[in-house]
């Protein structure tokens, strides 16, 4: 088998049996990033250092030192995450020259194993997409099928893995952004909850919503990345733990006896794709044959969910984006003002998605709407939340769509931001909820991946990742 084409459990044991090399596993995804990425566009730079990482990880292998899983294991990163001394342009024109001064906390944990970064994940601009079309560094194809988007807005990430380039990937997710590429992609992609892993070094959309979340082909591979970049960092306030890890390659037998899967009456409405909803009934049921218990549950302010996102994450990104502003950072358009630099700078850095929601999110921050909009946001946005906490009084997981629809056609729904925004119906509200949730392959509907989303209780990583394992056996 192509080295390439390996899980990270399965590559990681045939290094530790010294069947397989790191500069062989590396060398093979180079091998595919040549061929194909020159079409599929999911990395917009390459490591030149990767086979030179990979010979000192051999070394100290055949030295005997132990070395933790993710040793010599290639990895893409999103590109609104700091690597030290790579480019960090978030997909942007306007941070397109930035090189990153600091590894994120993320990156140094991955460092610290020994993982090694094969190269940038092209992405939607400031991570405002559902489909990698608005990238300053052209759009990405789906490695399933070339004439489709891969989902967004960590498309570059989700199409590495799906295409070969690398074993994991680092995504970020704010309203899907990790799981609905992983979807369209047929890999697997997990949105931590808030606070789980460090955002030190990432390049804020909406810092209330945003996690940084590994994909990989696998549930046990996402625990095995979730477990080295999970963990309380002091320089990111509002990160906790430590945590109880799920460790795949103990529970290799992963059960679901008597978990309680509740399935949301609001979610599964007429109109919606009935191949997708096949598929993810289908592995719905499969579950329950293994043991789990099917529950209905209610979450009643669904019908909110969208307008309060697109609420509260412009006003953020509003904030957040505020700081490029020709003076500190990346492009400087010059002029003989102060504010013609500022005008000149951010027309033309910014592209039409990120100065739409800069606009929005200034008005609904502004004095008179602060209060009918943004004030009356956050209020719904804890109801949501507290529908979460009801249904799980009486379920352990929520399953349900990942994304409503499969992989559409590149230049389908682009300029056509509101269609855009209904694509996002299923993920938003975890991120608004702050609670964990995963997205696992479930079958196809002509020969397209479906994702069956899975959300958790707060902190609980560990059912979600347990029943995903098990339904990645069946
Ligand atoms: N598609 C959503 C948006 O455009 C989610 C983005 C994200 O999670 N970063 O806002």
């Amino acid at each position: 088998m192509n080295p390439s084409e390996l899980t990270i459990l399965e590559a990681a044991k045939l290094m530790r049996e010294k069947k397989l090399t790191a500069y062989d596993l590396v060398s093979s995804c180079l091998e595919r990033i040549e061929a194909d990425n020159g079409e599929i566009n999911a990395l917009v730079s390459v490591s030149k250092t990767a086979l030179d990482e990979a010979k000192a990880i051999d070394a100290r292998r055949s030295s005997g030192e132990d070395l933790p899983m993710l040793a010599g294991i290639p990895l893409a990163i999103k590109d609104n995450i700091m690597v030290k001394g790579w480019m960090a342009s978030a997909g942007s024109r306007i941070l397109e020259n930035h090189t990153a001064a600091y590894d994120a906390t993320v990156v140094a944990q991955l460092r610290a194993q020994g993982a090694i970064f094969i190269g940038r994940a092209n992405m939607d601009e400031f991570a405002m997409g559902s489909s990698s079309e608005s990238c300053h560094f052209g759009v990405v194809r789906n490695p399933v099928d070339r004439e489709r988007v891969p989902g967004g807005s960590s498309g570059g990430s989700a199409a590495a893995v799906a295409a070969g380039f690398a074993l994991g990937a680092l995504g970020s997710d704010t309203g899907g952004s990790v799981r609905q590429p992983a979807s369209l992609c047929g890999v697997t992609g997990l949105k931590p909850t808030y606070g789980r892993v460090s955002r030190y070094g990432l390049i804020a959309l909406a810092s209330s919503l945003d996690q940084i979340g590994p994909l990989a082909k696998t549930a046990a591979d996402v625990a095995v990345i979730l477990s080295a970049i999970e963990g309380n960092d002091p320089k990111d306030a509002t990160s906790s733990g430590p945590y109880e890890t799920y460790l795949p390659e103990i529970d290799t037998e992963p059960s679901v006896e008597g978990v309680r899967i509740g399935i949301p009456k609001e979610y599964f409405l007429d109109g919606m794709d009935e191949r997708v909803k096949a598929s993810v009934m289908y592995a719905v049921r499969q579950l329950e044959k293994k043991g789990a218990k099917i529950v209905e549950v209610s979450l009643p302010t669904t019908e909110y969910a969208l307008a309060v996102y697109y609420l509260v994450m412009p006003a953020e990104a509003s904030s957040n984006l505020a700081r490029f502003d020709g003076m500190r950072y990346g492009l400087s358009a010059g002029g003989a003002t102060l504010q013609e630099t500022y005008e000149r700078t951010r027309g033309e850095g910014f592209g039409a998605e990120a100065k739409r929601r800069i606009m929005l999110g200034t008005y609904v921050l502004s004095k008179g709407y602060y209060d009918a909009y943004y004030r009356k946001a956050l209020k719904a946005r804890e109801r949501i939340r507290l529908d979460f906490e009801d249904a799980f009084k009486v379920c352990d997981v929520i399953a349900s769509p990942t994304s409503p629809t499969v992989a559409w056609k590149i230049g389908e729904k682009f300029g056509d931001p509101l269609t855009m925004y209904l694509s996002d119906i299923y993920t938003i509200s975890a991120n608004l909820a702050g609670i964990p949730a995963i997205s696992v392959p479930c079958g196809t509907a002509d020969g397209l991946p479906v994702g069956l989303q899975l959300m958790g209780k707060p902190f609980d990583e560990k059912t979600l990742l347990r029943v995903a394992c098990t339904q990645q056996k069946t």
